[in-house]
Order: C-alpha cells, then sequence, then structure tokens
C-alpha cells in the first residue's frame, strides 16, 4: 500500500488528483516552477517541492528532478497526470530504476501506443479495423504519392510520434502532398525529435469516439464506455459527452470489445483510452490509444460513478479490478466543457492576462475540475486549459440544460476564454440533435455568432463590469500585488488579453474593439 504519491504535474490535474489521494488517506506531495509558486496545487499538497528551472521543459519535464524530488520526500509512487512526462517511457523506466511506481502503464506498452505506425501493425494483428494508408512511416515522397493514389484523396499526413495534433496535415490533391509532407516532418521533428510521418485515408464526416478502458495486473480488463469527443479546434477536443449520442447499443459492445483487444495487444495495464473515428456509414476505425488519464475522464467519472484515479491508484498498488464488465454502472448523461485561454473570436487564439474574478457555478449535477486563482498570470507557457465544467443529467436534455445554466453562471475574467463559444454550441440545433461531427467548428462557427445577439460580448462586458461592481472594486479586487507588474509583461508580447482590467476599472484597449471577455454572465445582464 502506498503512503505518500507524488504528483508531477500542475494545473487542475495535479489538484484532481491530490483531492484522491486525501480521500484515500495518501500523503501527497506537489512540485512547481518558480510562477506557481502561489499555484493552487502548491498551496494544497501536504508537501511541495520548488523544481529549479524556468521553461516548461526545465521544470516539468524534468524527469531528473521529479524523481530525486519523489526520492528525497520518500514517495512510494508518482502519478503524472496528462501531457507533460505522462507518455514518456524512458520516464516510467527511469521510475523503476529507483524504486518509485510510475502511475501507469508499463514502457513497453507506453513505446508500442507512443509510435502510431507500430499501433497500427499492432492493429492489424489484432483484427482491429485501422483507416487505409501506409503499413509503416513513409520512406520517400514518391511512396506516399503512390499510397495516396492507392487510397484515394483526400488523405492525411501523420506523424509517426504523433500528439495534439502536430505534424498533421490534410492533403486534398496531388500537388499538396510535397508541401505537406514537409511541413509534417519539420513540425514532427521539432515537436517530437522525430520526423517520421506517415499516410491515412481522411474520413469524411468523421465522429471523434473513444473507450476508457482499465487494465490491472491480473489479467482483468474492462471498457468504461464511451465518450464522444467531436467538438474540436485544430484537432483538439473542446467538449465531450458520455455516452456518444452517435451509438447505439450494438456498435457501443462492437466498440467496446474492439477497445479491449487494442489494450490486450500491447500487455496494457491501468487506465488507457482507445480513440476510434467512425465514418458517415458507422463504421469505426482505430485512430490511437493514449496511455494516460485523458483530460476529458471526469464525463465517465459522472456516468459510472467510478473514481478512475483512485481505481489508477489501487492497481498500482497491485490490486485487481473490482468488477467484471456487466457490473460497470452506467447512468444519465455528462458533458464536459472546456475552460481554455483562448479567443474564440480570433480562432481559438492563445490567450494571456492577469484572472481578475473567478466564480465557478456550483449546484446539483455540476462539477468544476480547475487550478486557477483570482489574480494569477495566463501565459502561453503551459497548456491554456484553465479549467473544467462537467454536469451530470439524468439524460442529454437535462444535461445540455444543465450546461447552460452552469456556464451562465460562470465568471471568469480577465483574460478571454471558450466559455462563449461553449455556450454557443449547447444552444446549436445539429449539438443539441447530437448531429455533429469533427467539422462542427469550421462549418458552423466564425466567430462573429459572438459579437451580436444573445451570445455578444458587449453583453458579456456590461455583465462583467456590473458584476465586478458588485463583488471587487470595493474590496481592493482581490488580485494580486504582483499582478500589475505580470500584467506589464505581457504589454506588447502580441497575445490576446481581455477588455476589461480590475487593476484600473478601465478597457484595455490592447486589442481593439472586438476583444471580448470571454466568460458568460448573461443572468447578471438580465
Ligand atoms: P493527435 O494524437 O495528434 O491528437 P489523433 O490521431 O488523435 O492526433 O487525431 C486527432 C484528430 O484529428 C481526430 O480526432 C480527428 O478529428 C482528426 N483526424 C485524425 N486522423 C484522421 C483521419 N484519418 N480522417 C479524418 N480526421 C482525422
Amino acid at each position: 500500500m502506498f503512503r505518500k504519491i507524488l504528483i508531477a504535474n500542475r494545473g487542475e490535474i495535479a489538484l484532481r488528483v491530490i483531492r484522491t489521494c486525501r480521500e484515500l488517506g495518501l500523503k501527497t506531495v506537489a512540485v512547481y516552477s518558480e510562477s506557481d509558486r502561489k499555484s493552487p496545487h502548491a498551496l494544497v499538497a501536504d508537501e511541495a517541492v520548488l523544481l529549479e528551472g524556468e521553461t516548461a521543459r526545465e521544470t516539468y519535464l524534468n524527469a531528473e528532478q521529479i524523481i530525486a524530488a519523489a526520492m528525497e520526500r520518500q514517495a512510494d509512487a508518482i502519478h503524472p497526470g496528462y501531457g507533460f512526462l505522462s507518455e514518456n517511457a524512458d520516464f516510467a523506466e527511469a521510475c523503476a530504476r529507483e524504486g518509485v511506481v510510475f502511475i501507469g502503464p508499463d514502457p513497453h506498452a507506453i513505446r508500442q501506443m507512443g509510435d502510431k505506425t507500430r499501433a497500427r501493425e499492432l492493429m492489424v494483428q489484432a483484427g482491429v479495423p485501422i483507416p487505409p494508408g501506409t503499413g509503416s512511416s513513409v520512406t520517400s515522397d514518391k511512396e506516399a504519392l503512390q499510397t495516396a493514389r492507392r487510397i484515394g484523396f483526400p488523405v492525411i499526413v501523420k506523424a509517426a510520434a504523433g500528439g495534439g495534433g502536430k505534424g498533421m496535415r490534410k492533403v486534398r490533391a496531388e500537388g499538396e502532398l510535397p508541401g505537406a509532407l514537409k511541413a509534417a516532418r519539420s513540425e514532427a521533428a521539432g515537436a517530437f525529435g522525430d520526423d517520421r510521418v506517415y499516410l491515412e485515408k481522411y474520413l469524411e464526416e468523421p465522429r471523434h469516439v473513444e473507450f476508457q478502458i482499465f487494465a490491472d495486473r491480473h489479467g482483468n480488463m474492462v471498457h468504461l464506455f464511451d465518450r464522444e469527443c467531436s467538438i474540436q479546434r485544430r484537432h483538439q477536443k473542446l467538449i465531450e459527452e458520455s455516452p456518444s449520442p452517435l451509438l447505439d447499443e450494438t456498435l457501443r459492445s462492437e466498440m467496446g470489445e474492439a477497445a479491449l483487444r487494442v489494450a490486450g495487444s500491447c500487455g496494457y495495464v491501468g487506465a488507457g483510452t482507445v480513440e476510434f473515428l467512425v465514418d458517415s456509414d458507422r463504421r469505426f476505425y482505430f485512430l490511437e490509444m493514449n496511455t494516460r488519464l485523458q483530460v476529458e475522464h471526469p464525463v465517465t467519472e459522472m456516468i459510472t460513478g467510478i473514481d478512475l484515479v483512485a481505481l489508477q491508484i489501487r492497481v498500482a498498488e497491485g490490486h485487481p479490478l473490482p468488477w467484471k464488465q456487466h457490473e460497470i454502472p452506467r447512468h444519465g448523461h455528462a458533458i464536459e466543457c472546456r475552460i481554455c485561454a483562448e479567443n474564440p473570436m480570433e480562432q481559438f487564439l492563445p490567450a494571456a492576462g492577469t484572472i481578475h474574478s473567478w466564480r465557478p457555478p456550483s449546484g446539483a449535477g455540476i462539477r468544476v475540475d480547475e487550478g486557477i486563482r483570482q489574480g494569477q498570470l495566463v501565459t502561453p507557457e503551459y497548456d491554456p486549459l484553465l479549467a473544467k465544467l462537467i454536469v451530470h443529467g439524468k439524460n442529454r436534455a437535462e444535461a445540455i440544460t444543465r450546461m447552460i445554466r452552469a456556464l451562465d453562471d460562470t465568471v471568469l475574467t480577465g483574460c478571454p476564454t471558450t466559455i462563449p463559444f461553449c455556450r454557443y454550441v449547447m444552444d446549436h440545433p445539429a449539438f443539441r440533435e447530437g448531429r455533429y461531427d469533427t467539422h462542427f467548428i469550421p462549418e458552423q462557427f466564425s466567430g462573429k455568432e459572438l459579437q451580436y445577439g444573445k451570445f455578444s460580448h458587449t453583453v458579456a462586458i456590461i455583465a462583467g463590469l456590473l458584476h465586478n461592481d458588485n463583488n471587487h472594486w470595493d474590496s481592493g479586487s482581490g488580485a494580486d500585488p504582483a499582478s500589475s507588474a505580470d500584467a506589464d509583461k505581457l504589454k506588447g508580447s502580441g497575445l490576446t488579453t481581455n477588455s476589461i482590467s480590475g487593476q484600473n476599472r478601465s478597457r484595455n484597449s490592447n486589442t481593439g474593439s472586438n476583444a471580448g471577455a470571454s466568460w458568460w454572465t448573461r443572468r447578471k445582464y438580465r
């Protein structure tokens, strides 16, 4: 049994892991960079260790420093969260060498699934359908062209070591292929230190549907149903729900069984996610397996009532899974909206600012996973995810209504966010009817929708001012004294900042008239 766990992460996921550890009676060690000194995860953990260095690479990605901290504080195990070192097989190996348990699968499984071309080979052996494409990475432009002609355009060029949508290019016609290969190779080399790319058929009207799986060290394996993640920008998810409105029970159990075959193909242990694309004919294809906890795991927790982090910890301790497949509960419907520091009116460009006010929603069926504080400087150094709103309802309609209420009740000023966009989606007829695919954003949203009418940023700005007048002007704003200096750092950075400054009560004119305070406070405006 573990006594102490080090959490090798920051932000909402670090806090989320700490909460479960506390419920399990485990001590926690946080690690933090200098700029995160006052971040909630560093303050809430039982112990906190400062990581030397400035950049993410020098701190949260520094395996040596993190393992040294775990050993110094006598932590039994390291929970990597998602991102950073969570899918780094060398890190998992180094943990094992030093006698610290890595809460995740074995390095071998991480490596097999981290190489997408290797994963495709394994799927062929396991009888799981993959999109037509190259067997392994392409060795020349000529070979790529031959494959593209064979499978037919459009195709997609992808990085073998890919992740985060990097090194991915859609190619509509032959003439575009050489440029796309070159760009994808160089992006992949920069992001992953590995320039291998491969080709896949680009599926039309695809839906991204994934399965949460869990395996223990005793040969037991289950899936915890599906998540629909088709609302994406730049091939990255923004809104997720479970169950997927697309699947009937037959397709669900077929895909669930395929997901277990995927996990079995690499001797998987722990929590993992098998991602599929489903085409317009309801045929499904393996996309990739993520060998870690996903950002969107709370929707699964909401419909099953199972704490996935607690289960990860118990499995890492060597316990068997407590259920068989048919015993996994499933109730109602859950939706997650990601609140990211991005400006939806400017193609979701990364945004920055100092969080002036933050008031999360509450009430029955609402969960907020967050790791931010008032006065915090948001910079592009880290992932733009600030918080996640998750709701549960007895059915999909109730979950949507509840999410609208939760978004309307959320106040987050100081930095543009995705809140108004999420609000727009909840009202969109295609979303409400469950008829949407991964092209929803390019086809249904330009950013202009937030300018006028009920999604208007002007409305939100006035509402925010009212809220701030009511709650913050007279209380000395509650902002960190360092915030003014921090805000100065952002000037001239070219990043989108918000149009309300708690420091000086005036609109910040940095970004012109369409810069918006990206929160939603319609209730206040009424
Ligand atoms: P990453 O690991 O970089 O996130 P994925 O392989 O998981 O990349 O794909 C991310 C998204 O890109 C998918 O959810 C989907 O929207 C799009 N995509 C990937 N492959 C295809 C394909 N073959 N056809 C159509 N869309 C695709």
